[in-house]
Formats: structure tokens, sequence, C-alpha cells
């Protein structure tokens, strides 16, 4: 009765440092360190079938062939419930070595898998990967051992939805869900952190504001279902005409900026001119027709334009729109400042 009041109290501390964690890693880690109080094992291991990455948390004399055989085997027990198979080329592996036995338990070079408890993490029948204790001795764990780990790989799987769902929230409050480019919101937190390492620390900024021409001329013929579609094919473009520093947002409507940190004037121009013709130059099928579009850019870039803030840096670049879209669209304007 002792002994399994005092286990009880172990398992409580482990569910709490497993629950208190907040990324995955930091999970394993948590459970890594209070299992060994709770089962003798070799080697612990949690499987996320969402980044495919296997976590190990392991003795630091498990051979490379151990883990090997510890890994294969997780992934046939996945395959075993229903999961598309894998091997282990297609999974990330992370390892954490830790002394989990005295120095005269080391384990031998040749020592293969003797026995193993794997649970599905399973939360409303979803399966997100599986657990497992892993040990190089036979008859290694028994009943009392499977309920424990039981509440163990529950409380994991619940810990992992919980992750999932933070992860999604990210992504709505970040992306613009039409486009998945970033929304106006991360542009204003981004355009933040730029302008200040770009104010203090001197490096060269530059910002071009986007707006695709005639734009109610294309949801009024075609309907703005297909009007929706020439933004996802302009997003679509913008995309893969930046480096991979660079912020691409979606402003409002069918405008969208760019944030290019360490551009000075002539490259954010040669940047601007080439989305101009890329976007000129490739016809978008439209309805039942193929449409050629064009979108007017404006540019501003610090220190050229001496912009004292953001807000400033951002007016700029919609007043060169603005002069681009009076000089006749199809155009990139820098701000001139008149
Ligand atoms: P200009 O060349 O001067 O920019 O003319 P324009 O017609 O592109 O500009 P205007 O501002 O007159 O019209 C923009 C249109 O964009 C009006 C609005 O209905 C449409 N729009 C804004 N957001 C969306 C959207 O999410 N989907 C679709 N299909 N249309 C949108
Ligand atoms: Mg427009
Ligand atoms: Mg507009």
């Amino acid at each position: 009765m002792r002994f399994i009041f005092k286990n009880l109290n172990i398992l409580r501390s482990a569910l709490n440092a497993i629950n208190m964690s907040f990324e995955i890693k930091e999970m394993v880690e948590s459970a890594g360190t209070h299992l060994p109080n709770l089962f003798e094992f070799s080697a612990f291991g949690l499987l996320w079938k969402e980044t495919s990455t296997l976590y190990l948390y392991q003795e630091e004399s498990c051979p490379p062939s151990f883990t090997q055989e510890v890994s294969q085997n997780m992934l046939r027990v996945l395959s075993l419930l229903g999961e598309e198979p894998k091997d282990l080329s297609q999974v990330a592996l992370q390892v954490e070595k830790r002394r989990l036995r005295p120095d005269h338990m080391k384990m031998d070079p040749k020592a293969t898998l003797k026995s193993y408890l794997t649970l599905p993490l399973t939360i409303e029948e979803e399966i997100f990967g599986c657990v497992s204790l892993n040990s190089d001795q036979s008859n290694a764990f028994d009943a009392e051992d499977l309920q424990f780990f039981s509440v163990i790989g529950y409380q994991m799987a619940a810990t992992l939805k919980h992750f999932q769902r933070i992860s999604s929230i990210k992504t709505i409050a970040i992306y613009d869900s039409l486009t998945n480019l970033y929304n106006r919101r991360y542009f204003e937190e981004r355009l933040t952190g730029e302008t200040q390492r770009a104010f203090y620390g001197g490096s060269p900024l530059s910002l071009i504001m986007i707006d695709i021409d005639h734009f109610k001329k294309i949801n009024d013929t075609f309907g703005h279902t297909e009007g929706d579609k020439v933004l996802q094919e302009v997003a679509h473009l913008l995309k893969n005409s930046v480096r991979k520093k660079d912020t691409v947002a979606r402003y409002g409507g069918e405008e969208f900026v760019l944030i290019l940190p360490e551009a000075g004037l002539e490259e954010a121009h040669m940047i601007a001119e080439r989305i101009r013709r890329l976007v000129e130059q490739t016809p978008l099928n439209i309805g039942r027709v193929q449409l050629n579009i064009t979108v007017s850019l404006g540019i501003s870039n610090f220190p050229i334009h001496r912009a004292k803030s953001k807000e400033e840096l951002v007016r700029m670049a919609d007043q060169a729109l603005y002069e681009a879209k009076r000089a006749g669209r199809n155009r990139v304007c820098i701000f001139s400042g008149i």
C-alpha cells in the first residue's frame, strides 16, 4: 500500500510536469526526468506524427544499433495502428542522452531490444503518434507499469492536442486566410522590429506597396469569386519574387506590401520592376479566359527618404504608389517627397 502511494505521488509530479510544458521538446524532457522514478527503461520515445519527429530520451550508453531498433519498432507499431508506414529516413530523430544507470550497469554495445511498452497517443479517436518505454532486459514491464504508463500517455496526448490548438490559433492570428500571406497585423508587428533594427543599427530598409490596377473591373466582369482567385495568383507571384528574409503581406483589399530588410533603393527598385514585369507577363486563368493584369508599385527607403517612424515609411511608399497610379498605372514609382 505504501509503495503504491509513493508511486502515485511520483506519477502526480510527472503528470504535472508534462502538463506545465510549453513545447513538445520540453514535454519529453520533463517526462524523461520523471519516468526513471517510476520505470526501469533504456529508452523512452515519443513519435509525433504531425512533424514526423521521433524524440528519444535514453540511457547515455545506449548503442546506436539499439536506438535504431527502438526507432524502427515505434514506426512499425504506428503502422500497425493503421498509420501510413514510414521508414527511418523520413523521420527526424532528436536524441537526448542521460545517465539513467550506474556505471557498472552500462549497456552492452551489442544490446538488443528485449521488451517494450508502446501506446498510441490518442484523443477523440485521433492518433497523434505513439510513446514507448524500451528495455534491453527481458520482461522489463508488468501490468502495473502498463497502467501507470497509460495515464502518462493520456496526459501527453492531451498536452499535444493543446499545443496543436495553440499553433492553429497562432496561424489564424498572423495569416490572411484567402492568400496565405501574412496579414496586416503581422506586417505592422514585423515592420516595428525591422524599422527599429534599421533606425538604430544603420542598415537600409525598403518598403514596396503594391496595388492591382483596375481590380474593381475584374470583380464586376467575372464576379467576386474569380476576383478572389486573382488575389491568390498575385500573392503566389509575390511570394516567389522575394528573398527569404523579406516579408510579403496583404495590406488590405487588393493591396500588398513588401518589407525588404537590408535592401538599398536600387535593389528595391530592381525587385519592384521584376514584380511589375512578372505580373504583366503572366496570364491568369480566370473564368473561361486568360487574363493579363497589371500592378502599380510605390517604394520608400530608409535612410534615403529620411523617414523618422515606421508610419512615415509606410506613408511614403503609399504616396509613391499614388504617383504610379496617377502617372498611368503598371509602373514603379519611388517616393519623391514632392
Ligand atoms: P485602381 O487601379 O485605381 O487601383 O482601381 P481599382 O479598381 O483596383 O481600385 P478600387 O479601390 O476602386 O477597387 C478595389 C476593389 O477591390 C473594390 C473591392 O470590392 C475589391 N476587393 C477588396 N477586397 C476584396 C476581396 O477580398 N476579394 C475580392 N474579390 N475583391 C475585393
Ligand atoms: Mg487597385
Ligand atoms: Mg486599392
